[in-house]
């Protein structure tokens, strides 16, 4: 019997000897806690993956007059309920295997949006600060760009000592950058998290990728706040 890796329910679908070839993925989730997973339908922003009912939503128009640096997000689920807890759960108490609640989608998600479209990515985790990984344990970043069919380039170290973030994002980016980059990247990043919430640190870390030869900035995560 299998259990469901977030609320211990058994599993509808055990797999056996007699049906493994036929179950098609192995699901590590009840449908119960599976359907309360709210995915991201309908019109989104192109460039952040917000729900928007326009092709570019606001807070995009406005990184675009700063001359944007982040070719595109793709978020899979909508941060909130579920995804939410699960996200706390995994992240913030430890709990390391949840990430296999997300490793499906996370791979679906890869192909359909950019590998398809650029077999030469590299994927690009965002470090974390000393203090935060010893508080956590692991990096969920990291983490998830090891799930990925691509190789994963550690090209991006964080300083120590960050200074409190600044209100003005034009400022924060320029001047409170907390990357920098440990070897050039000619290739273009595909950069993986858990959330995308201001799109700050995606495009901090782009800056520094994009300052040291790659050509091209993407991101995937896993939901959108
Ligand atoms: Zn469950
Ligand atoms: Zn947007």
């Amino acid at each position: 019997m299998n259990f469901c890796l977030y609320c211990y329910e058994p599993l509808e679908k055990s797999l056996t000897w007699s049906n493994w070839l036929t179950v098609e993925k192995k699901s590590v989730l009840c449908s119960t806690c599976a359907e309360k997973m709210e995915k991201i339908t309908g019109q989104r922003c192109k460039v952040c993956s917000r729900a928007w009912n326009s092709s570019l939503c606001f807070d995009c128009q406005q990184w675009r007059e700063l001359g944007d640096n982040m070719e595109r997000n793709y978020s899979i689920f909508h941060y909130d309920g579920m995804v939410r807890d699960m996200i706390t759960q995994w992240k913030f108490r430890g709990d390391y295997i949840l990430r296999e609640i997300f490793r499906n989608e996370l791979q679906i998600a890869f192909e359909k949006q950019f590998a398809g479209n650029d077999s030469s990515l590299a994927i690009v985790p965002v470090p974390l600060s000393k203090n935060r990984m010893s508080e956590r344990g692991f990096n969920q970043s990291l983490a998830l760009a090891e799930m990925l069919d691509a190789p994963v380039k550690q090209v991006l170290g964080r300083k120590t000592g960050e200074k409190q973030a600044t209100k003005n994002r034009k400022a924060r980016l320029k001047r409170d950058n907390p990357f920098f980059t440990t070897e050039p990247l000619q290739q273009a990043a595909l950069i993986v998290d858990d959330i995308y919430t201001t799109g700050t640190t995606i495009r901090q870390a782009a800056q520094q990728l994009k300052l040291h030869g790659c050509p091209a900035v993407y991101s995937l995560t896993i939901a959108r706040s």
